[in-house]
């Protein structure tokens, strides 16, 4: 199955008004691309972003989003407004949110019903801590964030989702998974989903991210089971995400 390339970039808490300007009119000399290029700001300036790539083929995505509709919930942002400023997907399950934040596979999940129920498509992120890792762990960790989000909304919803394999000891760290690392748990993440649906497991797109940069992403693009990537740092920079969005063909 062809599963076409996204490379998302999270801008996370980082930008001003000006600095987005020059960092959009950066990415819009991207020549066309096969993968389909998403940039996620922080809240205040999607509607700026969503104006400025209005003529190009450049997705909008939200950082966050409240599992709550509407109503007394001061300081939290629904899916139906990102909705009303062409926001496509909403990033979840950030290894940040999750440790910073306390947000548990139970909340995750709960935000996926919430960005599925407004026709928005959720960007899951899993995986994976050093300590996990080294006590073999991997996969029971993925499998589990995996799992939370199937009991709520079921297999079928994965349809309509994007996973993005984050071990979380490559975030932000430099310390970039290999691609060999990434295929072996993208693979293994396809295969649980299998036991529940074939079908579903090989249309479903898996993003690798953690340090991500040109120079280890043509690599990683090469994996079979590697449909992109989710890029922080690097996203910042134009020159630099071009040349990663160029990586993916
Ligand atoms: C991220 O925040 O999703 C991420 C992968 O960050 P970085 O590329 O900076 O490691």
């Amino acid at each position: 199955m062809i599963r076409q390339k996204i490379v998302a970039g999270n801008w996370k808490m980082n930008g001003s008004k000006e600095s987005i300007v020059s960092l959009i009119n950066g990415l819009l000399e991207m020549e066309g691309s096969n993968s389909e290029v998403v940039v996620a700001p922080s809240f205040p300036y999607l509607s700026q972003v969503n104006d400025l790539i209005s003529d190009s083929s450049i997705v909008l995505a939200a950082q966050n989003v409240s599992q709550e509709v509407k109503g007394a919930y001061t300081g939290e942002v629904s899916a139906s407004m990102l909705g009303d400023f062409g926001v496509k997907y909403v990033l979840l399950g950030h290894s940040e949110r999750r440790s910073l934040y306390g947000e548990t596979n139970e909340l995750v999940a709960s935000k996926v019903k919430a960005i599925l129920d407004s026709g928005l498509t959720p960007m899951l992120c899993i995986g994976e801590t050093l300590a996990e890792r080294e006590s073999g762990k991997t996969l029971e960790v993925c499998e589990q964030q995996l799992q939370a989000v199937i009991d709520v909304v079921g297999i079928v919803s994965f349809e309509q989702m994007v996973i993005a394999y984050e071990p979380v000891w490559a975030i932000g760290t430099g310390l970039s998974a290999s691609a060999e690392q990434a295929q072996e748990v993208h693979s293994s993440i396809r295969a649980f989903l299998a036991k529940s649906s074939e079908s579903v497991s090989q249309k479903v797109q898996i993003l690798y991210g953690g340090s991500v940069k040109a120079s280890t992403s043509s690599a990683l693009f090469q994996m079979p089971d590697v449909d992109g990537a989710l890029v922080g740092g690097a996203s910042l920079d134009a020159k630099e995400f071009i040349a990663i969005v160029k990586t993916a063909g």
